[in-house]
């Protein structure tokens, strides 16, 4: 079967434009940005972070840049999964760079729920105001009292109760919930008991934020820094009740929509990764180039030389491995590119750290600290082994597919 990794003629210009407006408008203003959240309520926006982001986005709107991620649908740009992965690079590369386009995470995948299996209500509601970017959202799936890598043990509880249901229980980094404009939930919970088949317990239900009996009870903390003011809160639902029709398709399709939600954020996951590595690595590069120690620049001492051509050789098989798992997503059979997705999700953010962690070391102290963008990416590409899924978990998947091709034994 040929396999196309390539950009169709009439979305090179499209890269190109994006990759333009990232390093001429988006960059130049990042550090202005970063130093706002700074400025009083870490958890508000300051009147000129609000002037910087809702600017950006509106001039990329205004471009008609906004929304790649609609990859099979009329309302967008009809780009193949291949294809957005060269705009999700792109967008990795600096941390305002996927909202700017509204492309970014938790907002995608929800968006991509409530477009598949909302209701028109919900489209009218949530979608459409999440599509041009005047809310946020969240997605609630993990637990701090139960292992939530295995989705099947997910146990907040959801009665139903005459027209309602009624939610009790606690989540976990919940990612955007800190975000004063996230204003919907959408919340995984247990519905069904011991008599359910175990992958029919589950169901998705859309929650407001701001329904009663919910408490934001902190932000939790990724090495100290609390990723204000997106946030990834740890929350609390007692006696929550919203409408019985906010249940995505009917109790039990959890999984279903799961399977669905987390494919395609995976790859955009793993392409913002591969564009912090290359990010790193010209820096890297920069940095080795511009320094010297010992009479020689930093490039020429030690392994320096042999450190840079690794990063590179690992970036391009990471970025063909990439590929090849949204080219299976393309093919429309989402349980054969299932173990492909599984080893691009192990492989990018392993080769983003080993990239990012060279450079900081190129970087002598300065890497570590608050000068240079290196110390954020490490941590955040760090938290990618276990968001959406921890390394241990995929690579069990991919075991399974290798297992089961060549001794047709499911185990
Ligand atoms: C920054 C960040 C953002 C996040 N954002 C969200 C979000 O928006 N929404 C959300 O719902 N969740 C989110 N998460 C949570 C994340 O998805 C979970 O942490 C992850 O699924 C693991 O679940 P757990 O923490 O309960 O770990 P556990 O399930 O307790 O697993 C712990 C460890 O056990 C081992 N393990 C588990 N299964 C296996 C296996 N099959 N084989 C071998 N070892 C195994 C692994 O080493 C694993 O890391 C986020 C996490 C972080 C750090």
């Amino acid at each position: 079967m040929m396999m196309s990794f390539g950009l169709r003629e009439e979305n090179r210009a499209l890269l190109q434009r994006v990759s333009d407006m990232i390093r001429d408008e988006i960059m130049p203003l990042e550090d202005e940005y970063q130093a706002e959240i700074n400025k009083g309520d870490r958890w508000q926006y300051t009147a000129r972070q609000a002037e910087i982001l809702e600017g950006l986005k509106a001039q990329a709107k205004a471009a008609g840049l906004w929304n790649f991620w609609l990859t099979d649908s009329s309302k967008g740009f009809g780009l193949t999964t291949v294809e957005y992965a060269y705009l999700a690079e792109e967008m990795g590369k600096t941390p305002l760079g996927a909202e700017i386009f509204n492309c970014s995470a938790p907002d995608t995948g929800n968006m991509e729920v409530f477009e598949r299996y909302g209701t028109k209500k919900m489209k009218e509601q949530w979608l459409a105001p999440l599509l041009d970017g005047q809310i946020r959202s969240a997605y609630l799936m993990t637990e701090p009292d139960v292992a939530s890598s295995d989705a099947t043990n997910v146990a907040m509880s959801c009665v139903r109760d005459g027209d309602d249901y009624v939610l009790n229980g606690e989540k976990w980094w919940s990612s955007g919930a800190g975000d004063p404009r996230c204003k919907v939930y959408i919340v995984m919970v247990k519905t069904g008991g011991d008599e359910q088949p175990k992958h029919k317990r589950q169901s998705m239900i859309v929650v407001p934020a701001d329904a009663p009996g919910i408490e934001i009870l902190r932000p939790m903390q990724v090495y100290g820094h609390d990723d204000a003011p997106h946030g990834h809160m740890h929350i609390r639902f007692t006696d929550v009740r919203v409408p019985a029709e906010n249940i995505l398709l009917g109790e039990g399709r959890g999984f279903e929509i799961a399977q669905g939600r987390l494919g395609p954020g995976r790859i955009h996951h793993c392409m913002r990764a591969i564009g912090q590595a290359e990010s790193a690595l010209e820096q890297m590069c920069k940095r080795s180039m511009q320094r010297e120690a010992f009479g020689k620049k930093l490039a020429q001492l030690g392994a320096n030389f042999d450190i840079i051509a690794e990063c590179r050789m690992e970036i391009e098989m990471a970025r063909l491995l990439c590929l090849k798992a949204a080219w299976y997503m393309d093919q429309g059979d989402a349980r054969a590119a299932a173990p492909w997705i599984s080893q691009i999700k192990v492989v990018a953010p392993r080769v983003a750290l080993k990239v990012i962690d060279e450079a900081v070391q190129m970087f002598g102290g300065q890497g570590v600290s608050q000068d240079t963008p290196l110390a954020t990416a490490w941590t955040h590409v760090r938290t990618l082994r276990l968001a959406d899924g921890p390394d241990a978990v995929h690579r069990r998947q991919v075991a399974r597919a290798e297992l089961k091709k060549h001794t047709q034994e499911k185990v």
